[in-house]
C-alpha cells in the first residue's frame, strides 16, 4: 500500500506510471477474485459494503426489494419497514415469512446476509436465494462479515451479488468489492470516467485496492478452530460469573469469533465503560455508529426487546491469546460482584 501511495499513476492512463498503477490494480483484482472463488470479471471495486450493498440494492430499480430484518443498516435504511422479514428466536431468518413476503411484495430484489455482524448467527441462505429466485427475485448476499470463515462465491451461495469489505478481513478500512455471478450485466449507480467497466464510475483507490488484494491473498490462514475455543472458554467464563447473562443465538449455527451478550439489568455503555477501563474493547450490541448507541435492532427482532439495550459484542480475531481471555474473565468478574448487589437492590 505505501509503495502504491508513493506512486503517481492513474490506471486509467495510457503512459508508463499509468500502466504501472492498472498492473497493480488488476492484480489486486486476480487476488480477490482467487480468494473468493470468482472470475476476475466478475469483480468490482467499491469504497467499502455500504456502497457495494447500496448499488446491489439499486439493481431493483426502483421496484420493491425484500430484506431480513436484522440486516446491516446500510440495506436496512434502504428499505420500507414493510419489507423486512422476520428472524426467529435464535436470530436466523423465518424461511416461511420470507415465502409469504416473496407473494405479498414481489419484490424485483431480495437481501440476505450471510451472517449477522451482531450475533455472528449464519443465515440460511442458499434456502432464502432458492425461494427468491423461483419467484423472480434476484438474489443479493451481504457477506461483510463471513468472508475469510465462509464460502463467499456467488455461484457457491446461489447468489446474483455479493457485498465484501476489506478490512473485515485485516485490509484497509474504505475499500470493498461487489461479486456478480458470471453474466450478470451491473447497472452502474455512480456512473463517472467509465471505471470498473462502466460499472462504478470514479479514479479507482489503488492504495485501498492493493490492501484489500493482499489481505485477501492471506485469507485461509487464521486458525479458526482455536479462535473458536477461546470464545469457548470465554462464554463458559462469562456466564459463571453472571449466570443471569445471555449468549444470544447459540443455538443457531454461527461464526465462531463474535459472541452476542445479553445481561439484563446492565445497560451497554455501563459494561463498555468498565471494560474499557481496564483496556478492553468491545462494543455495543449495534456498531454504534458516531459513538451514538440505540438498542440493537437485530436483537429486537429476536425477540429481546427489553434486553436489547443490555447486549455487548465482544469479537475475537488472529490476534487474540489465551491471557486476552483470563485478562477478560478477571475483569467481568470483578465487575459483576460490583454490579450483581446493585441490580439486585434495584430490582
Ligand atoms: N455489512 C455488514 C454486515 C457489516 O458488518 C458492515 C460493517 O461493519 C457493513 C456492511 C458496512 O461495510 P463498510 O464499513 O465497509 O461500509
Amino acid at each position: 500500500m505505501a509503495e502504491a501511495m508513493g506512486e503517481t499513476g492513474n490506471p486509467s492512463s495510457v503512459h508508463g506510471p499509468g500502466r504501472v498503477a492498472r498492473q497493480r490494480l488488476e492484480e489486486a483484482r486476480r487476488q480477490v477474485a482467487a480468494a473468493t472463488g470468482v472470475r476476475s470479471d466478475d469483480v468490482v471495486f467499491t469504497s467499502g459494503g455500504t456502497e457495494a450493498n447500496q448499488l446491489a440494492l439499486a439493481q431493483a430499480m426502483g421496484r420493491p426489494v425484500v430484506v431480513s430484518a436484522i440486516e446491516h443498516s446500510s440495506i436496512l435504511d434502504a428499505v420500507p419497514q414493510a419489507g423486512r422479514a422476520p428472524v426467529t428466536r435464535d436470530g436466523m431468518l423465518d424461511l416461511a415469512e420470507l415465502e409469504r413476503l416473496l407473494v405479498e411484495a414481489r419484490p424485483a430484489l431480495v437481501s440476505v446476509m450471510l451472517a449477522s455482524n451482531e450475533t455472528g448467527v449464519i443465515q440460511p441462505v442458499a434456502e432464502a436465494a432458492a425461494l427468491a429466485h423461483a419467484h423472480g427475485a434476484l438474489v443479493h448476499v451481504d457477506a461483510v462479515q463471513g468472508l475469510g470463515k465462509l464460502a463467499v462465491a456467488p455461484e457457491w451461495l446461489g447468489a446474483d451479488l455479493v457485498s465484501l469489505s476489506a478490512h473485515k478481513i485485516g485490509g484497509p478500512p474504505g475499500i470493498g468489492a461487489l461479486l456478480m455471478r458470471p453474466g450478470f450485466a451491473l447497472t452502474a449507480r455512480q456512473v463517472g470516467g467509465g471505471q470498473e467497466q462502466f460499472r462504478r464510475g470514479g479514479t479507482e483507490n489503488l492504495p485501498g485496492i492493493v490492501g484489500f488484494g493482499v489481505a485477501a491473498g492471506r485469507l485461509g490462514t487464521d486458525d479458526w478452530p482455536a479462535i473458536a475455543a477461546l470464545r469457548g472458554t470465554l462464554e463458559a467464563g462469562l456466564r459463571e460469573a453472571s449466570p443471569t447473562s445471555i449468549v444470544t443465538g447459540t443455538r443457531a449455527p454461527r461464526l465462531p469469533n463474535l459472541i452476542s451478550l445479553v445481561t439484563p439489568g446492565l445497560r451497554a455503555e455501563t459494561q463498555l465503560m468498565a471494560l474499557d477501563l481496564d483496556g478492553i474493547a468491545v462494543s455495543a450490541g449495534a456498531a454504534c455508529s458516531s459513538g451514538r448507541m440505540t438498542a440493537s435492532h437485530v436483537l429486537k427482532a429476536m425477540g429481546l426487546d427489553q434486553d436489547a439495550e443490555c447486549a455487548i459484542r465482544i469479537s475475537l480475531g488472529w490476534s487474540t491469546t489465551p491471557d486476552d481471555i483470563a485478562h477478560l474473565l478477571e475483569v467481568w468478574r470483578r465487575f459483576r460482584q460490583r454490579t450483581s448487589a446493585r441490580i439486585g437492590t434495584l430490582r
